[in-house]
């Protein structure tokens, strides 16, 4: 039975969250209602948390990753049922405007996106129901579930670098989810070597049991140096920035060799300039690529990798928090403790 209020976390603005109880919504025709089991935090709830976000207009609820049971199906949906476990996306494409037609739907102009992961219930609405939600098999534990969305990021942003088996590949950040996930993917396509650069060694060690090539601490050893001892001198030919910060976007193209492809994977505060060697760029020939979200299309394949365990999600979520503690959560991704954090309702 639906419940008439619930616990949620509100975004209030930068810094500022506050559990409260609130009102549910009234569910539409096609949407579901679920309880959420398990929510994760994302690098874009503590970036959101410390600085804002372009999209977000607080108040709003706040978190998009989870898993959780169906409890209620408005009366046109159609394969999910209460009690079914699932795990949805945080947003879904129009598919009739310019971007959608030409297929790239993550640029959607009408993006639908679904916030309220960190609360007893969520919403999810018709048009995530029909292109972006996925029944949870039994094998899969919440949290393994709850990983696609970033996953699914991760899977669109290497489909633009066509990693091919043997080219060496340096991520910088590869200590934080996003950059585990990279490290992964890479290595199963049969990237080698595969460097992991970042300044965090507890998070080093992650990145080494997953099969890092080699591990440098760039605040302890030149990254430039380290990748190019291991790729006679040239440089990576594929360099993956996940940091979010604008030192690890340069320090991707400085460990990037003559032609190499370059991913800016983390964005940087709005308005933020970066100034290029125009010489690497022109001369030496590399392309750099920026990179947005995902589709339904890596997401389903991100929903595949997780049901195969092609990708070890274990490592990546190293601690738990209660929902009315979402705030300890945060605080200790921002400080670099804990990779991604389970959030319980
Ligand atoms: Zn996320
Ligand atoms: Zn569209």
């Amino acid at each position: 039975m639906k419940q008439h209020v619930m616990h949620a976390t509100v975004y209030m603005g930068p810094g500022d969250l506050e559990f409260r109880e609130m009102p549910v919504p009234t569910l539409g025709s096609g949407d579901l209602w679920v309880k959420v089991n398990t929510a994760l935090t994302c690098g874009t709830d503590v970036k959101t948390y410390r600085r804002g976000h372009p999209k977000y207009d607080p108040p709003t609820l706040f978190g998009h990753e989870f898993c959780g049971v169906v409890v209620e199906t408005g009366p046109e949906v159609a394969g999910f049922e209460p009690g079914m476990r699932v795990v949805a996306g945080n947003t879904a494409p129009c598919n009739i405007c310019y971007y959608c037609k030409r297929g790239q739907p993550n640029l959607c102009d009408d993006l639908l996106v679904n916030l309220g992961a960190f609360a007893e219930y969520i919403r999810v609405p018709a048009r995530i129901v029909r292109q972006n939600t996925f029944v949870v098999p039994d094998h899969l534990t919440d949290r393994e579930a709850a990983i696609i969305e970033p996953l699914a990021c991760v899977v669109h942003g290497q489909d633009l670098l066509h990693i091919q088996p043997g080219e060496s590949v340096a991520i910088v950040g590869a200590g934080g989810p996003i950059g585990l996930m990279h490290l992964q993917l890479a290595l199963r396509q049969g990237a080698s070597p595969v460097v992991a650069i970042d300044i965090n060694d507890k998070r080093l060690t992650v990145a080494k049991s997953l099969g890092a090539t080699r591990t440098v601490n760039s605040r302890q050893k030149d990254p430039i140096e380290a990748v190019r001892e291991l790729t006679e001198g040239r440089g990576a030919d594929v360099a993956i920035e996940c940091a979010g910060v604008k030192a690890a976007w340069l320090t991707a193209l400085d460990v990037a060799r003559k032609g190499a492809r370059v991913e800016w994977f983390g964005g940087l505060p709005g308005g933020t300039q970066v100034e290029v060697d125009s010489t690497r760029v022109h001369y030496d020939e590399l392309t750099i690529f920026g990179v947005y979200h995902l589709t339904p299309l890596t997401l389903e394949r991100a929903f595949r990798l997780v049901c195969d365990g092609v990708i070890d999600v274990k490592p990546l979520i190293t601690h738990e928090v209660s929902l009315a503690n979402l705030e300890d959560g945060l605080e200790m991704m921002m400080e670099g403790k804990s990779v991604k954090v389970a959030v319980l309702p």
